[in-house]
């Protein structure tokens, strides 16, 4: 348990270093062996969280032991999601601003680079008005995050229009990845839709290839190994 709690406090050093989260945003690991709970930080900026900020949560977002401590008020995006996918055992939240431009127009985000396959080829994008009517845009109850889970059936990603992005993974590292690279490809995207009207997607066969390549440890593990020497991991035990 050790391990995974201080591999969870170090994706959250990750994740702040490669620009997905900023003040906000938060990742979180189903309890490796309680499935009906998880684990994520008291509610504080990424770059920031250490070990002992690391909390347990029921899947309705309940703080099984809070000691006084301030949950993020979007936890319930991750009891959601894991609630509704057994195959998940990470969340990230964010609100990549590269990513903000496909869930508030009709411009569907599609993998451009061989590594952008990890977001797959289906990117939903769940907009909380239509359920809930004018909101904060913040997802602060089990209804709003179970309808926002919906939308992202069985997909790695779902886009939150005007507000962010939920990605779920198997693995830790897998979410971080994919977190990572969705943001990559969104910019990447962007950039070849400015240059031109014409821009080439991976075919489906090259998606699931690709999709397949990026699942094994080879290239997962060498990923988390560097993207650990450029994270500022300072104070996190
Ligand atoms: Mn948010």
């Amino acid at each position: 348990m050790r391990d995974e709690l201080r591999e969870l406090a170090v994706a959250n050093r990750i994740l702040a270093r490669e620009g997905v989260v900023d003040a906000f945003g938060h990742v979180s690991i189903r309890h490796p062996q309680r499935p009906d709970r998880f684990l994520m930080s008291r509610s504080r900026s990424p770059e920031l969280v250490t070990v002992a900020d690391l909390m347990e949560f029921d899947l309705d977002g309940t703080p099984v032991e809070p000691r006084g401590r301030t949950p993020y008020s979007e936890r319930f995006i991750h009891g959601a999601i894991y609630e509704r996918r057994a195959d998940v055992g990470a969340v990230v939240h964010n609100h990549s601003h590269e990513v903000i431009p496909y869930g508030i127009t009709p411009v569907k985000l599609r993998p451009v680079l061989h590594v952008g396959a990890a977001i797959g080829g289906e990117v939903p994008v769940w907009d909380i008005r239509k359920s809930f009517g004018d909101t904060d845009l913040l997802v602060v109850n089990m209804a709003q995050a179970r309808d926002l889970a919906a939308t992202l059936g069985a997909n790695r990603v779902a886009l939150m229009r005007g507000h962010g992005c939920a990605v779920a993974g198997s693995t830790l590292r897998e979410a971080v990845f994919t977190a990572i690279y969705l943001q990559v490809n969104a910019r990447l995207q962007t950039e070849a839709m400015n240059l031109s009207d014409q821009v080439e997607y991976l075919s489906p066969g090259e998606l699931a290839r690709a999709k397949d390549m990026l699942s094994q440890p080879v290239g997962l593990d060498r990923a988390w190994e560097y993207w650990i020497a450029r994270a500022d991991r300072s104070g996190i035990d």
